[in-house]
């Protein structure tokens, strides 16, 4: 999974940033340490990564899981969270 984006999130400023834009910012080495999932409301870091071709991109820190109602969620968790409810309704019968 990559982001085309990311919010900088930084002494409680919150800015949205394009990769692109962020490896020709000043303050980069700062920047690249407050990036987070664009998505309102999640709290997952992202990381940049750079590609053989030397393009920047962004993916999600090993450390970090997105939030539920985040759009990045991955399906794989979202199918065990759906296998999990469907047995505590059957168990409840
Ligand atoms: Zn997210």
């Amino acid at each position: 999974m990559t982001f085309d984006r990311a919010i900088i999130r930084n002494l409680g400023v919150e800015r949205m940033i394009e990769t692109e834009e962020i490896t020709r910012q000043p303050d980069y080495l700062s920047i690249i340490k407050n990036l987070y999932c664009p998505i309102d409301g999640c709290t997952a870091r992202l990381i940049i990564n750079r590609r053989s071709t030397g393009k920047p991109y962004l993916s999600k820190h090993k450390s970090y899981q997105h939030s539920e109602t985040c759009f990045y969620f991955t399906n794989e968790e979202k199918l065990v969270q759906t296998a999990t409810e469907y047995r505590v309704v059957n168990g409840g019968i």
